[in-house]
């Protein structure tokens, strides 16, 4: 037996035992998670230059979920795929308890639709900056009940008709699953189909309803780590049967998208996904949006629209009388329109490339969406990257107070590796296409546009306040 068929045995068992440990580390996560959110609100509000993560309970919670959780779940995904969402995770864990005991109602085609996660993932992110939630705590602790009462209201109304628990809100809605589903597809660990090992893989993915795979995989037919929690149901090392880890190179699975259920939807994901959470960060910080603000409040003055002047609901922008914090409807049309119009603005000359690109090729795909959306997944490693930097900011910012400017070297680092990740699995991708010299050195001319791009998107969360002052 190779050092790597050992390894993926001992991973095997490694997973069963931590699944049939999972309710216990739910549990505590929920208790954690409450104990985080709710226990530092009877304590006092963060008001002065002083406070710190370190001497004010409020402030640690904000470091502990968005400098700790967040990014780290995200960059988790690299080495153990969505072991988050399948062990950890207490909301996920909460909609498959309550599948249990839930009503048996068909699922909406507009939930399955598969471009529902992208637009949860958006709507969500506009949502909690609107909020404010990495600087009031009461509006985290809002839209994290908001979410699991829809993850648990998912569970109860879409119950599971065996006794293996069904997790419609992970498979079709989930903001944060489905950031850590198409960013698995990089990541070195990968369930497959023992008997798989060595066939030729099936066309699509398919979708089972009340089996044994909670995210209603079909197993005999999976191909991609997107959809897999990693939940270790269907893993048992002493059975010829079921499935088994599958130790791979990082981003093997974008480099063969074509065998692992490319989809087009989730391409607006990696297409959308990084101008929005550039945007998402850098708005309180770049004079740009100062001045974009500006010019709307003048607009909607001209239009004697005066109701953007005051103050909106709670549930939907950050109130805050502690904090002194009260945003208008101008505020809420500002950051919604600032991050809106950003992510666009990146995503359309992406989308543009991946549309450039999908006439220089035909390999193996035959129809232009799918041409597309092979080319377009090649830029998910420099999206990966803008969404650390750009939602996991709060990690940066801490380690700015601990070493100081020096970060940005850090983060720096952090872009190079990550273009040269990108460039690697890009020629790798482009060397595996059966294309002409000249149309090699047109697809990655086009890669390289896209990735400076993304590049320039990137340098823009490191340097807010240096461009466009
Ligand atoms: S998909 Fe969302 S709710 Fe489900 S387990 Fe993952 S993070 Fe939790
Ligand atoms: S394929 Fe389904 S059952 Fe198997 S580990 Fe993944 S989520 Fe769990």
């Amino acid at each position: 037996m190779s050092q790597k068929a050992r390894l993926e045995r001992w991973l095997d068992k490694g997973l069963v035992r931590l699944g049939r440990r999972s309710l216990y580390w739910q549990v505590f996560m929920l208790i954690g998670l409450v104990c985080l959110l709710v226990l530092p609100l009877f304590g006092a509000v963060p008001q002065y230059h002083w406070q710190t993560p370190w001497n004010n309970g409020q402030l640690f919670s904000e470091w502990v979920l968005w400098a700790i959780w967040y990014p780290g779940t995200l960059l988790s995904v690299l080495l153990v795929g969505r072991l988050w969402c399948g062990i950890l995770c207490p909301l996920g864990a909460m909609s498959e308890w309550f599948s249990h005991i839930g009503a048996r109602f068909p699922i909406p085609s507009f939930i399955k639709h598969p471009m529902t996660t992208a637009m949860s993932f958006i709507w969500v992110t506009i949502w909690a900056q609107t909020l404010d939630v990495r600087d009031d705590l009461r509006a985290a602790l809002l839209l994290f009940a908001l979410i699991f009462a829809l993850a648990v209201g998912c569970g109860l109304l879409f119950g599971s008709e065996h006794k293996q628990g069904r997790r419609v809100w992970c498979r079709h809605l989930c903001p944060i699953g489905s950031i850590l589903g198409v960013f698995s597809r990089l990541g070195v660990v990968n369930l497959v189909r023992k008997q798989a090992k060595g066939q030729s893989p099936h066309l699509s993915e398919g979708y089972r309803d009340n089996g044994l795979c909670p995210t209603s995989i079909d197993l005999a037919s999976k191909q991609t780590a997107r959809h897999c929690i990693k939940c270790a149901r269907c893993v048992n090392p002493e059975s010829k049967g079921g499935l088994t880890v599958q130790i791979r190179q990082l981003g093997t699975e974008i480099i063969k998208i074509d065998r692992h259920a490319p989809c087009l939807s989730e391409l607006w994901f990696i297409w959308l996904a990084p101008g929005l959470a550039v945007a998402g960060f850098v708005w309180a910080q770049t004079p740009l949006y100062v001045s974009f603000r500006q010019a709307l409040g003048q607009f909607a003055l001209s239009q004697h629209w005066y109701g953007w002047l005051q103050a909106g609901p709670s549930w939907l922008m950050n109130q805050n009388a502690a904090l002194n914090q009260h945003y208008l409807w101008l505020d809420f049309f500002s950051i919604s329109g600032f991050m809106l119009g950003f992510a666009l603005l990146l995503a359309v000359p992406l989308l543009l490339c991946s549309w450039l690109a999908s006439y220089a090729f035909h390999a193996n795909q035959s129809r232009r969406s799918q041409r597309m959306a092979a080319f377009g997944y090649q830029f998910a490693p420099m999206a990966m990257l803008c969404i650390l930097l750009g939602l996991g900011s709060t990690l940066f910012a801490t380690l700015k107070q601990v070493v100081g400017n020096d970060v940005m070297f850090l983060e720096l680092g952090l872009l190079v590796m990550a273009l040269l990740f990108n460039g690697v699995s890009a020629w790798r991708w482009t060397a595996a296409q059966n294309v002409s010299l000249a149309c090699r050195i047109l697809l990655n001319g086009l890669l390289l546009i896209g990735c400076a791009l993304l590049s320039a998107a990137t340098l823009w969360s490191i340097f807010p306040t240096l461009l466009f002052h």
